[in-house]
């Protein structure tokens, strides 16, 4: 937790629960990325959060953007960004939306499918366009290979096409899955990425850009690899799948740039012992849960790290639950959080690195639960 962050929460003044995110931390967590990675300009993943404050402070970094929604590059417009430094990185647009980015300026845009690339080409004429290559996603906990990708030769075959189809065949990318653990991940995806490169050379067709997505992990309980480990063993890849002929690189961190600038505060509900079976236990109800905005404990992927204003009292593992009337609104019970046994209702808890993937997942009202409230300090 940032000094700033600390002086909020322990403050306890505003009403629960609310995200507070820390400015200065998305602004140093980017001059990290850029100082690791200075051959890769990056394009932040919006959908990590797109709070305008947020924008503001990358577009004021020089940050690129990558917009998955028409609405999202809207938002990036809003907040002074350039379009020629958004990539509508989606591979599945609506047609108007397609249109719509094009009119205002959009000239890079995804696909991983001929029906999406024949739209493009009708909806967006000269644009350039990237492949989106399927990649293996082990290693990461909240996987993104279920709906996307395209194989290798799919994607040298479209980008044959597109030049056919008057759009510029720029390069091809790729996402390891979010929270990715392993920097192999990266390398074996280079290495197939880098065919596609050969393979449409010999068709008369040069790629300048190779995408290397998001996925960079941070801390939660469990410690990962540091981002330098990353860009030096990615570094290392691309020279050896591109030599001295490295295309320009782009990468779409979202989780990495956000998530540990954010912190959010809950006040507990109910602490409370179980008996029923399969239920036995203590139990400790926030008043946020899977519907409040933290969607990505489904299946325990995300394992939020948790703190009390009162760390130093005698602690036992709690399963923890959510205030709504649904039975899936449990967040933790396999892996059971340790806080204080006395814990009662009104006293509160922060949940650590959850800038990230939290606020826009909040329902409008489940159980008539408001919205998650935002602050950006
Ligand atoms: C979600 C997403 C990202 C961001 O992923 P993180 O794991 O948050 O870094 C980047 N690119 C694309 C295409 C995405 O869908």
């Amino acid at each position: 937790m940032t000094p700033k962050l600390k002086m909020f929460f322990s403050e306890g003044a505003l009403p629960t629960p609310y995200l507070a995110v820390d400015l200065d931390r998305v602004a140093k967590q980017y001059r990290r990325m850029v100082k690791a990675m200075p051959w890769a300009k990056v394009f932040y993943a919006v959908k990590a959060n797109p709070a305008a404050p947020i924008l503001k402070t990358l577009v004021r970094a020089k940050a690129g953007f990558d917009a998955a929604s028409i609405e999202e590059v809207r938002q990036c417009l809003a907040a002074g960004c350039a379009p020629s430094d958004i990539s509508y990185g989606n591979p599945i647009k609506k047609s108007a939306s397609i249109a719509e980015a094009a009119s205002l300026g959009v000239r890079l845009f995804v696909c991983d499918s001929e029906e999406e690339l024949q739209k493009i080409a009708q909806h967006a004429p000269g644009a350039k366009i990237y492949t989106r290559l399927g990649v293996d996603n082990e290693g990461a906990d909240w996987p993104l290979s279920q709906k996307f990708g395209a194989s290798a030769s799919t994607c040298a075959s479209l980008l044959r096409k597109a030049s056919d189809l008057g759009l510029i065949p720029y390069g091809v990318s790729f996402h390891v899955g979010s929270q990715q653990g392993s920097p192999a991940a990266y390398i074996d995806a280079i290495h197939q990425a880098a065919r596609i490169f050969q393979d449409v050379a010999a068709h008369g067709i040069k790629l300048t850009m190779l995408n290397i997505g998001g996925g960079f992990p941070v801390q939660y309980r469990a410690p990962v690899p540091e981002i330098e480990r990353f860009a030096s063993e990615i570094d290392a890849a691309l020279t050896t799948a591109f030599g001295a002929a490295r295309p320009f690189i782009m990468s779409e961190p979202g989780r990495y740039l956000v998530a540990e600038a954010g912190i959010v505060c809950s006040e507990v509900v109910l602490n409370a012992r179980r008996e029923l079976p399969g239920q036995e236990g203590d139990w400790l109800y926030l008043d946020i849960g899977r519907f409040g905005g933290l969607a990505e404990t489904e299946d325990e992927a995300i394992r939020y790290d948790i703190v009390s204003l009162r760390q130093q009292a005698p602690q036992r593992p709690f399963v923890l639950a959510g205030p709504t009337c649904d039975g899936v609104d449990i967040l933790y019970r396999k892996n059971k959080v340790s806080l204080p046994s006395d814990l009662k209702e009104g006293d509160r808890v922060a949940l650590l690195a959850a800038g990230a993937y939290v606020s826009t997942y909040s329902s409008q009202g489940f159980n008539g639960f408001a919205p998650l409230s935002e602050h950006y300090i």
